[in-house]
C-alpha cells in the first residue's frame, strides 16, 4: 500500500499480510489508520531518568540487597514514594511502623530516600532490626539544618505539601521546636512566640517555586527569618517539572511511556496537554499522532529504557523524522572547583 513520497520522492510506504476474511478487512482497516498519520515529523525526547538521583541510589541499595540472598526485605512504608511494588516483585515487601514489634531480630528494613525520625531509627535498632540507609543525602542534609537550628534555639519552620514524604522525619528531628506551614494562606496566617527568633527550612522533592512562595509569605509575615543553606535545596522536583512544561511547549502531543496511572501523565493532562500513555510502543494508537508535527515523548518513573527506545524505531518509520533531545538539569556551583 503506497503511502508516502519522501523528499527524494522515492515511495515509503506500510504493507501487511493476511488470510483473506476478516483478518484482511482489519489488517486494511488498521494500514489505513497508519496511513493517514504518515508525515514528516519531529520527535522531542525529554532526557534523563525520570526518578530523581536519591530515588535511584535507593533503588540501586534495595536491588543489591535483594541479590545478596538472606531472605526478605521490608521497605518503611512511606519512606520510598516513588516504588510501588508489582507483581512479581518478591523477595520485599512494605513494613510499616506499628508492625516494628512483629517482625523477626534480623530481618533487613531499608529506610528509603525520604528518610525517617530519630524516634523510628531508634525503634528500628532496638527490635534488632539489620537496616540498610537509603535516605537521600540532600534529605539528610535537610534534616540536619533543622536540628542545628533547633540547637541554637531557633522555631524552625518547615515548609511543605501536606503529602510530602520527608515531613514526618524532618519534624521528628526537633519535635518541639518543629512547625509544619503547608501553603501560602497558612503562612500568611502564622505568629510565633519570638519573630526574632525563627528560621525556615523547606522540605526536598517539593518544587523549589512552590517552597519559595511559601517562604516569601512567611517573611512578608513575620520580617526576617534565618534561611537554611541554599546548597542543600534539592533541584530534581523542579527539574522534572520545567522538563514537562518544556517538553508541552515544543510538543503538538505528549506521548509518556510506562505506567498508565503515571503522576507525570496526570499533570500533563491536568496543565491541559493532549498527553498520552503507553506501556509498551505496541499501545500507541494513530490517531494519537493526528495533526501532531512535533511529538513529545518522555518517560514515567520505572519506565524501561527499552521502551523508549522501541518507541522511537516504530514511529519514526512513519515518514522522514528528526528526533531532537531535551535536558533539563540545574548545576549548584558549591565553588569548590580548582583552577588550574
Ligand atoms: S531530596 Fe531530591 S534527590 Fe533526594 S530523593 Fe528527594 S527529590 Fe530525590
Amino acid at each position: 500500500m503506497l503511502s508516502y513520497l519522501q523528499r527524494d520522492r522515492q515511495a515509503a510506504g506500510l504493507a501487511g499480510a493476511a488470510p483473506s476474511g476478516g483478518a484482511s478487512i482489519a489488517l486494511q482497516g488498521a494500514l489505513a489508520s497508519w496511513r493517514a498519520v504518515m508525515r514528516t515529523r519531529q520527535f522531542v525526547v525529554a532526557e534523563g531518568d525520570p526518578l530523581c538521583g536519591g530515588a535511584v541510589r535507593a533503588q540501586a541499595l534495595l536491588d543489591g540487597a535483594l541479590s545478596a540472598g538472606g531472605g526478605q526485605v521490608r521497605i518503611l512504608a512511606g519512606t520510598m514514594p516513588h516504588y510501588s511494588a508489582g507483581a512479581g516483585d518478591e523477595g520485599h515487601s512494605a513494613l510499616s511502623t506499628d508492625e516494628l514489634d512483629r517482625v523477626a531480630s534480623g530481618t533487613r528494613v531499608v529506610i528509603g530516600p525520604a528518610g525517617v525520625a530519630p524516634t523510628v531509627r531508634a525503634s528500628l535498632v532496638r527490635q534488632g532490626l539489620r537496616v540498610i540507609d537509603a535516605t537521600c543525602p540532600l534529605v539528610t542534609a535537610a534534616q540536619a539544618e533543622v536540628r542545628r537550628f533547633a540547637a541554637h534555639g531557633e522555631s524552625v519552620l518547615l515548609i511543605g505539601p501536606r503529602d510530602s514524604a520527608v515531613l514526618p522525619g524532618m519534624v521528628g528531628q526537633a519535635l518541639d521546636a518543629v512547625r509544619t506551614v503547608h501553603d501560602v494562606a497558612e503562612a500568611g496566617d502564622i505568629r510565633v512566640e519570638a519573630p526574632g527568633r525563627v528560621a525556615v527550612v523547606t522540605a526536598p522533592g517539593t518544587p523549589g517555586e512552590r517552597n519559595r512562595m511559601v517562604a516569601e509569605a512567611v517573611r512578608g509575615a513575620l520580617g526576617h527569618v534565618l534561611p537554611q543553606d541554599p546548597t542543600t535545596y534539592c533541584h530534581a522536583a523542579s527539574d522534572r517539572e520545567h522538563a514537562l512544561l518544556r517538553l508541552a511547549a515544543s510538543s503538538d502531543a505528549v506521548l509518556v511511556l510506562g505506567r498508565q496511572n503515571s503522576p507525570t501523565l496526570a499533570s500533563l493532562r491536568n496543565s491541559g496537554v493532549r498527553a498520552y500513555g503507553a506501556a509498551r510502543s505496541a499501545e500507541v494508537r494513530p490517531a494519537w499522532l493526528a495533526g501532531a508535527a512535533a511529538v513529545g515523548i518522555v518517560a514515567a518513573p520505572g519506565a524501561s529504557p527499552a521502551l523508549m527506545a522501541d518507541t522511537l524505531r516504530a514511529l519514526t518509520g512513519l515518514g522522514p523524522s528528526a528526533v531532537t533531545r531535551q535536558v533539563t538539569t540545574t548545576l549548584v556551583d558549591r565553588g569548590d572547583t580548582e583552577s588550574g
